[in-house]
């Protein structure tokens, strides 16, 4: 296992954990610059981010510091009521396909969406199976276009309180399913993205990590789980102040041979976005050397 504790060269920034500065909404230029300046390496940034200051000059900016990106969030959100909604996902997922290239990403998180309507407030149905085979269909007719692109695509588990409105894949082990249906040969073009929040809790895990191996593991994302937890989606928390036995985990990944970035990623409405965005950076250095 890597030693992280003299150096943060393994440390990306998921440009949400400083989306907000003092709860001010930060342009991702300037995200990428406030990196930069701490020798920050890897970033993942948001394609909402991007398309707000212009994907040309992020992709400049990116190149110009010769930066890399651990991931590039996200696509996903494959089911739909009609043929019409999975024909607009599709598209919307060939163009964020199309953007990670331009980047030069290291894989596309597919967070894969559930039961339509109900991340806006009202399900359209109540058919959980028939969604996680809409998100199988369109991951295989995704992985299609990605592998010609040359682009992996992982699969990011969500924690099972997402199952309603954000992802209907949530553990590693369907997730594995899903990859060895439609890549029996482990290509390296279908994989997992393992972020500790959401799988810390399964019992299955260091088999699941065993099970998936190199060729599956695409990407790793860190934060915290904080009891309690007070929100369901922006309560996260800095590595180290929370249960998750971090360093335990990141052994089982590299066990297995990952050598890629540890990708911060946290979402926090009460407490780290209402930071200075400096504050924030500054302690994900400190925390991913001591608590990584
Ligand atoms: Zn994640």
């Amino acid at each position: 296992m890597r030693d992280f504790s003299t150096d943060h060269r393994w440390l990306s920034i998921n440009t949400a954990t400083v989306r907000k500065s003092r709860g001010v909404e930060q342009p991702l230029p300037d995200i990428i610059e406030a990196c930069v300046q701490r020798g920050i390496r890897a970033i993942s940034p948001w394609r909402d981010q991007v398309a707000a200051a212009g994907l040309p000059a992020i992709s400049k900016l990116v190149k110009t510091h010769g930066l890399e990106l651990s991931g590039y969030c996200r696509g996903g959100m494959f089911p739909a009521t009609d043929t019409a909604g999975l024909k607009a996902a599709r598209e919307d997922n060939r163009r964020a396909v199309d953007e990670a290239c331009e980047l030069n990403a290291a894989c596309l998180v597919l967070v894969v969406g559930a039961l339509p309507g109900a991340l806006s407030g009202k399900a359209m149905h109540k058919d959980i199976a028939l969604s996680r085979s809409q998100v199988s269909d369109g991951i295989a007719e995704l992985l299609d276009y990605a592998k010609i692109n040359k682009m992996p695509l992982a699969i990011e588990p969500l924690h099972p309180m997402y199952a309603a409105d954000r992802a209907c894949i949530n553990t590693m082990e369907q997730a594995l399913d899903v990859c060895d249906a439609l890549d029996p040969a482990k290509s390296g073009a279908l994989g997992v993205a393992v972020d500790v929040y959401h799988v810390w809790w399964d019992p299955k895990l260091e088999a699941q990590i065993q099970r998936a191996g190199k060729e599956r593991l695409l990407a790793f994302h860190v934060c915290d789980w904080m009891t309690p937890t007070t929100h369901l989606l922006e309560d996260r928390g800095m590595m180290g102040d929370g249960v998750i036995d971090i360093p335990r985990i990141r052994g089982w990944v590299e066990a297995q041979g990952f050598a890629g970035y540890s990708e911060v990623e946290i979402f926090s409405s009460g407490n780290w976005w209402r930071r200075e965005s400096a504050e924030v950076l500054d302690t994900c250095i400190v925390r991913h050397r001591s608590a990584v």
